[in-house]
């Protein structure tokens, strides 16, 4: 027995020699039938030349006859012209009556004398034809003149009749002998008119049922070498069967093909073929039915010699080992392979039952179960265990076995084979604890991901999909992801992917969520393809993978209405670049400068620099806001028509996330309207200082002027009344005293007007003062009237301050002073001077429990010469509120009361704090 590869060598050389020959037979076959069918194809073709040709003579007979006999008549009227040197036309007409007799084809006889036609037989119908000279006929002038010349008759058409109609025309010029013995003279030309048609007609060539297609060739009897007289010429071009027509004026050349052409289907010849080929197919079935069957025996052959070899190089090569086990199921075989494949000797195992093999879990109820088959004889499939080998090595090994029997059916052992899984089981835990991983990773993005399979049912779906959702993933599984798309285009865009591959993305599409509303994401569909069995590629399935953007939405929003208010701003806003490059204006840029938006961008602020700040200035305001500070200020600058205008200007530098400064925005408010008040307000103020002063001015000399007068009225009165009392009577000295009494009040009353204009014009500086000494000042001053009404005065602690002392000593004086006036009747006066720490000032109080004042009244009081009681009542000039008012107002304070009537009242002002 050799090598089994060379023996299926050979069984291969001898099949291939099988097949060799069944090849050999059929093109021999082929071959064969093919000459036979190319000689039976050239019989054919000679016998269908021959009747093509005997078709062909029977035509021609047929012309023969319908044209000769006609033709050879002219020869008679010959006769008879030369016989008697003329003929008249009633012998014309006689003589070609009987000449003519019985050829129905015949159209007519002409004679002409000389060369014009001069008679007719018969005259009806060819009127037309006598009296013409042939000279003027140039159609037919050649012809005649040609028999003429030769003088011999002549063959001339098919040609066009005078008369109408084809026809063929036979021409014999008749010559009278001359008799003094010189040349014969032409005494005319006898032409007989044919009809064509009928000709051929009577010739059978008309006929639909011709099995031939005919051509003639011979115009005007030339032959061979003439024009088409008739039929197709083509039939000279395909090899047909020629003849030459002899008529008495001339010939023709016919030429004949079969009607369907020479390669026309022969019936005959198919049938012939079929049989051929049928007995060429049975000839080729029969050859390879041999080399087949010759074939299968020998494959039969090789696979039994090779099995055995085949098992044994099997069982070398393969990663799997055989084993048996005996009818007590010890271990009665293993292959050669079992040690290379296990890693272990199994020899020591050899005669050792199944169940002592030292499996690593023996109480396994898988191993008990698989135990429980093989005690019952049962086929074991795919079983698979893990053994414990010597030195602790670990082996996962699968193995299938079949029970044997005997022929009597006893049970004989088992039959098996076993692989090592060990590395595909590592390789499984490994993968295993990958996947996990995978899909830790996948649970825990911060990006929902779905797996979608082909028709879009989610099969995954992480965390955060359920998180952006709302739904579980086991609510996800299975349903159909675009659902949950609400754009119906976006949903369509996604079904496009998974029939087509590819990718598609979405920006701020809505997905619909469990409680009814949507969640806007971004997102990507990617499909994954396959691989199928041909190696074409399909999808798969797709992962899509999306994102919340509800915030990113929501910032774009706020965005888009800074932008607006921006826009909308009744404020001018600018944006520069770090170099102070425009980059953007607001439309209130552009509504207060006259320029564009498009003139500033890219331009600098200094657009509307008017020069009106110095260099310094500006170079101030760059080095503060490269700094990084803010800066604001007001500015003047130049509009684009050339006018001024004033701006406050707020600028601030805008960081980078690096601390960079990226931009400038610098935010203006047109004040020229506002700096315009100002002004007008600042020389208002002015104005009044100046009259205010005026004023002072004028009040101090008047009061100082008024009084010189006004006490020498009032020691006149007195000097009257002393020198003059006794004289006078008792209502002369009252008249006298209240003259005295009213210049007294007057001088009172120009007194008080001093004071209050003094307030602004004799005031000294102001310097550091305590408060509590002003007060020990003033109630020093008022000591006497303090202790005359019994009224209490008591003080918080007050503070130090700046003012002028003795302004603020008349000041309390005069608030103390109204506090006693202004008692309520049979009450001591309970009066409490206090100080509260205001905003950068002191509040003062000076309450009492006196008789109150009415709201309606609280501003009035403090009206120069303003009282709320009558001199009666209570004395008073209206002057002392009045000018506290003027010096706290001169120390920037402000001076207010409140009180409620019969309860007392407290009188505050306020002076600014020091520092
Ligand atoms: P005169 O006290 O000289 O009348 P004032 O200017 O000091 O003038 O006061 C104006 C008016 O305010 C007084 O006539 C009085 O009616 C009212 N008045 C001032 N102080 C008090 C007070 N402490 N209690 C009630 N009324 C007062």
């Amino acid at each position: 027995m050799g090598h089994p590869n060379r023996r299926a060598g050979n069984a291969w050389g001898r099949q291939f020699i099988a097949f060799t020959i069944a090849a050999a037979v059929m093109v021999g076959t082929l071959l064969a039938l093919l000459a036979v069918d190319r000689l039976e194809g050239r019989r054919h073709q000679l016998a269908l030349r021959a009747s093509t040709f005997s078709q062909m003579i029977v035509i021609r007979e047929r012309l023969d006859r319908a044209l000769a006999v006609p033709m050879q008549r002219t020869r008679g009227m010959m006769a008879q012209i030369v016989a008697h040197g003329d003929v008249t036309p009633d012998e014309f007409d006689r003589i070609a009556a009987v000449l003519l007799a019985g050829h129905r084809h015949i159209r007519n006889m002409t004679l002409s004398r000389g060369t014009v036609i001069a008679l007719s037989y018969p005259l009806a119908g060819n009127e037309a034809v006598i009296g013409v000279d042939y000279r003027d006929r140039p159609s037919q002038w050649p012809a005649v003149e040609r028999a003429i010349r030769d003088h011999g008759p002549i063959l001339s058409g098919p040609v066009d009749l005078i008369q109408g109609g084809h026809g063929l025309i036979g021409r014999a010029p008749v010559f009278l002998p001359d008799a003094i013995g010189g040349e014969p003279r032409l005494f005319g030309v006898i032409s007989v008119v044919v009809d064509f048609e009928g000709v051929l007609s009577d010739a059978g060539l008309l006929s639909p049922e011709l099995p031939i297609r005919l051509a003639i060739r011979g115009r005007d009897g030339l032959g061979a070498a003439g024009g088409m007289v008739w039929g197709d010429e083509a039939v000279f071009a395909a090899a047909p069967v020629e003849s030459d027509l002899i008529l008495p004026f001339g010939s023709w050349r016919l030429a004949a093909v079969p009607r369907q052409g020479w390669n026309a289907i022969d019936a005959e010849r198919d049938l012939v073929r079929v049989l051929g080929l049928g007995l060429w197919l049975c000839v080729a079935a029969a050859a390879f039915g041999a080399a087949r069957y010759m074939r299968d025996r020998w494959q039969a052959e090789l696979a039994l010699i090779d099995s055995e070899g085949r098992f044994r190089d099997f069982a070398c090569a393969t990663s799997d080992w055989f084993f048996e086990l005996d009818a007590e199921l010890r271990f009665s075989y293993f292959s050669p392979s079992t040690e290379r494949v296990v890693g272990l000797d199994p020899s020591p195992w050899l005669g050792k039952r199944r169940d002592e093999l030292p499996v690593r879990d023996p109480n396994a109820p898988e191993w008990r179960r698989h135990l429980q088959d093989i005690a019952e004889h049962k086929p074991i499939h795919n079983f698979e265990f893990t053994m414990t080998a010597p030195h602790g090595v670990v082996r996962s090994l699968r193995i299938s076995a079949l029970p044997i029997f005997d022929a009597d059916g006893s049970f004989r052992g088992y039959r098996g084979a076993g692989s090592d899984v060990t590395a595909e089981r590592i390789h499984q835990a490994e993968i295993g604890r990958l996947q996990s991983r995978l899909k830790n990773i996948l649970c825990n993005a911060g990006e929902g991901i779905c797996g979608l399979d082909r028709d879009g049912h989610v099969i995954f779906a992480n965390a955060a999909a359920e998180r952006l959702t709302g739904w579980s993933e086991s609510d996800l599984l299975g349903t159909v992801f675009t659902d949950l798309i609400r754009p119906a285009a976006e949903a369509d865009a996604v079904q496009a992917v998974l029939r087509q591959q590819g990718e598609h993305r979405g920006e701020g599409v809505p997905f619909r969520r469990r409680d009814g509303g949507t969640v806007p994401v971004d997102f990507v569909v990617d499909t994954l393809i396959e691989g199928g069995p041909q190696g074409e590629r399909g999808v798969a399935g797709a992962v899509i993978v999306f994102q919340d953007v509800s915030a990113r939405l929501a910032a774009e929003a706020e965005l888009r209405r800074l932008h607006m208010a921006i826009e909308q701003s009744p404020v001018t806003v600018i944006v520069t670049d770090p170099q102070g490059n425009i980059q953007y204006v607001n439309p209130a840029f552009s509504r207060v400068t006259g320029y564009q938006a498009g003139e500033a961008i890219g331009g600098n602020p200094r657009l509307v620099k008017s020069g009106h700040q110095p260099p310094e200035f500006y170079a101030e305001l760059w080095r503060v806001i490269r700094q990084g500070h803010g800066w604001d200020g007001e500015l003047c600058n130049k509009r684009k028509d050339g006018t001024l205008f004033w701006e406050k200007a707020w600028i601030t530098p805008v960081f980078d996330a690096d601390g960079a400064i990226v931009n400038f925005i610098g935010v203006k408010e047109d004040i020229t309207r506002r700096k315009e008040i100002e002004e007008e307000l600042r020389r208002t103020s002015a104005e009044l200082a100046r009259s205010n002063v005026e004023l002072e001015q004028f009040a101090a000399i008047a009061s100082h002027d008024l009084r010189e007068p006004l006490r020498m009225v009032s020691a006149y009165l007195q000097l009257l009344q002393r020198r003059y009392g006794s004289q006078l009577d008792a209502q002369a000295d009252e008249f006298i005293a209240f003259a005295v009494d009213g210049a007294n009040r007057m001088d009172k009353l120009i007194s008080g007007l001093l004071t209050y204009s003094r307030v602004g014009t004799r005031g000294i500086p102001f310097q550091p003062l305590d408060m509590e000494q002003v007060l020990a000042d003033a109630t020093a001053n008022l000591r006497a009237t303090i202790d005359q009404s019994g009224a209490q005065v008591s003080h918080e602690p007050l503070p130090s301050l700046a003012g002028d002392p003795s302004q603020l000593v008349s000041l309390l004086q005069n608030l103390i002073a109204n506090a006693i006036k202004y008692a309520a009747p049979a009450t001591p006066p309970i009066i409490h001077v206090g100080a509260q720490r205001g905003d950068g000032e002191w509040i003062f109080s000076v309450h009492d429990n006196g008789i109150g004042i009415a709201p309606e009244f609280f501003d009035r009081i403090f009206v120069i010469f303003q009282r709320l009681h009558t001199r009666q009542e209570c004395d008073g000039s209206g002057i002392g509120l009045a000018v506290c008012k003027r010096i706290v107002e001169r120390h920037h304070g402000r001076i207010w009361v409140e009180s409620t009537e019969g309860r007392g009242s407290t009188f505050f002002f306020t002076l600014p704090a020091e520092g």
